[in-house]
């Protein structure tokens, strides 16, 4: 009787804190207060405490973002004052509701808290204290301007803010190595730029089928037709990491997605697996720890690739391992699992898919912190169906069509989220 009472105890216990946590949090006031010349203070108030947050500076232009889990705008626009000069939200994956507090030059987070609020009982209120350099008066003019703005202003339809400074830091500290043909490429706004990598090339052939057919060569031929289809979509550009028969070290493909600033990676693989039956189409996305002992075995493959092509890998910079890095990493691994989401469901309409389609491992051709990023495996060079699809021209049309469709829809998806 005493561990009936207990266990119902503790299952009452553990509704609770689901109640509590797993609820939406709204915000529903915000107000920005200016002490002195070279403080400002943000106020938000909220119906619940949020589970989890996440606080952070990005810089160009300066912003202060702030990550709340479950959390829903819902207050009135403010008006801007001191370091401030506009609030923006989103949503983020993981159920995230962003704060983007855009500031007019570099500040200090002297301190964030989120307590329960002094006078409205049941509240709580997340309070975000900067200083900078004193600030002096705006000019009038400059006000009337703000404010006439301000009415008809939409959410900036502009590209991803956290992946810009990322990719110039990275660009500094590369050294490219491979045939890779630069190219100067300026985005135009609201265009989705792809990065295809057709995996393996030169002396690393991947895999090789019964009948001699190497993937290095498979791959190229099918990111060559998904690099056309792509440019010919409007709104679409694509960027070919080879387009010959060279290869790339692993590293140099990565910093290739972000010396242009791409979009989104796409690495596309036919793999060979110790298992000759197993075929169909299957998407991986970079995790510390594998999915499964097939997905183990194809980043394991993957990752000798510089091995195998016999490339000396250079000494690369140290990624930064600070806070920043791991939040980025988060928030594209969010966008990553989307896209390959996403691709699943258009592909399935072109061909086969494998037994669970989705599946992660950590794979180094993955690993851009600021670049969504899948390995599409098309097929499985050990399996003679696959081998048959995969040099059939009409399948690849099919197939490379629903891709198309699923990238654009996935960065309409993304675009709505990053105001
Ligand atoms: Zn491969």
């Amino acid at each position: 009787m005493f561990f009936r009472t207990l266990s119902l105890f503790i299952a009452f216990i553990l509704l609770f804190i689901q109640s509590v946590y797993g609820q939406s949090v709204r915000a529903i006031k915000a107000d920005i207060v200016t002490p002195s010349g070279s403080q400002t203070e943000f106020y938000v108030r909220l119906t619940e405490k949020p589970a989890a947050r996440r606080v952070s500076f990005l810089q160009n232009p300066d912003r202060l973002v702030i990550d709340l889990k479950n959390m829903r705008w819902k207050a009135a626009s403010i008006h801007h004052k001191g370091i401030i000069q506009r609030v923006r939200y989103g949503v983020q994956p993981g159920n995230y509701g962003r704060i983007v507090l855009d500031l007019k030059g570099k500040a200090n987070l002297q301190s964030f808290d989120i307590v329960p609020h002094p006078r409205e009982k049941k509240m709580w209120l997340m309070v975000a204290k900067l200083t900078h350099q004193a600030l002096s008066r705006p000019k009038k003019k400059a006000v009337v301007e703000e404010k006439k703005k301000k009415g008809v202003e939409k959410p900036r339809a502009e590209l991803p803010f956290v992946e810009k400074e990322k990719a110039a830091q990275k660009k500094k500290s590369f050294k490219f190595t491979s045939d890779h043909k630069f190219r100067y490429y300026r985005k135009r706004p609201g265009e989705v730029l792809v990065m295809i990598d057709p995996g393996h090339g030169g002396n690393d052939p991947g895999a090789i089928s019964v009948n001699k057919r190497q993937e290095k060569d498979i791959v190229l031929q099918f990111s060559r037709e998904l690099y056309e289809k792509v440019n010919r979509t409007s709104g679409m550009r694509a960027i070919l990491t080879r387009d010959k028969d060279f290869y790339i070290p692993l590293a140099e493909r990565v910093a290739l997605a972000q010396h242009y600033d791409a979009d989104l990676f796409i690495s596309i693989h036919a793999d060979a697996l110790n298992d000759k039956s197993i075929q169909g189409t299957t998407i991986y996305t970079l995790s510390d720890t594998a999915s499964d002992d097939v997905a183990a075995q194809i980043a394991r493959n993957e990752n000798r690739s510089d091995i195998i092509a016999g490339v000396d890998i250079p000494e690369q910079e140290e990624a930064v391992a600070d806070i920043l890095i791991d939040l980025l990493q988060r928030e594209t691994d969010g966008y990553s699992h989307d896209l390959a989401e996403q691709m699943i469901t258009h592909v399935k309409r072109a061909t086969k898919l494998m037994n669970k389609p989705h599946r992660t491992a950590g794979f180094a051709v993955l690993k851009a912190p600021d670049i969504p990023s899948v390995l599409l495996e098309i097929g499985y060079l050990t399996n003679p169906i696959d081998e048959r699809k995969m040099i059939d021209y009409k399948w690849r049309e099919k197939f490379i069509g629903e891709m198309v469709i699923a990238i654009k829809k996935w960065h309409l998806q993304r675009r709505k989220n990053l105001l």
